[in-house]
């Protein structure tokens, strides 16, 4: 059986992830997605609200789960589901140097443990969490970029 874990802040979720989610769902037996706070980023969006928002997103991936994964390392958490693979998403030159040395320290903290990346599809190769919230905050359409429930928290909570 192999399990793997995706895991990041999904603050919120985009069809970027989404469409990595669906790909990875059709290689893994099981696929969590570890929902956690990023330290270097201030989120938008709660974790009750994160995970609200995730699973109405991955719900009709039957082998996907939600799950929140927080102040343990990575490769800790991944251990402790059973998980023996880390699943990352890379989209441009850009999210290479940092996906490559997270995936040489967690092999560094545990090697049995695989980092396996999928490239971001064309159409989603632009698309962060970061772009979306930033377009929604001043009003932008971003029903390309998410799921309808996401616009519909984004356009929520601009409109607090
Ligand atoms: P983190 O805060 O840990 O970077 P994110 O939620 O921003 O978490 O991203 C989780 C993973 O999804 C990362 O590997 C990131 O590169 C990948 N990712 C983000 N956006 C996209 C996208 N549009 N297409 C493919 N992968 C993506």
């Amino acid at each position: 059986m192999k399990i793997a874990i995706y895991p990041g802040s999904f603050d919120p979720i985009t069809n970027g992830h989404v469409d990595i989610i669906k790909r990875g769902s059709k290689i893994f037996d099981k696929l969590y997605i570890a929902l956690s706070n990023n330290v270097k980023k201030q989120s938008l969006f709660t974790l009750e609200e994160r995970i609200e928002l995730t699973k109405g997103a991955v719900a009709n991936f039957a082998n996907v789960e939600v799950i929140v994964s927080e102040n343990k390392l990575t490769v800790d958490f991944a251990k402790s589901v059973g998980a023996s693979i880390i699943l990352r998403g890379l989209r441009a030159a850009t999210d290479f140097e940092f996906e490559f040395t997270m995936a040489m320290i967690n092999t560094k903290l545990n090697s049995e443990i695989e980092t396996v990346f999928l490239t971001a599809d064309n159409e989603y190769m632009y698309l962060s969490s970061s772009t979306t919230k930033e377009i929604a905050k001043f009003s932008g359409d971003v029903s390309n970029f998410v799921p309808k429930d996401v616009a519909d928290a984004l356009k929520a909570k601009f409109d607090d």
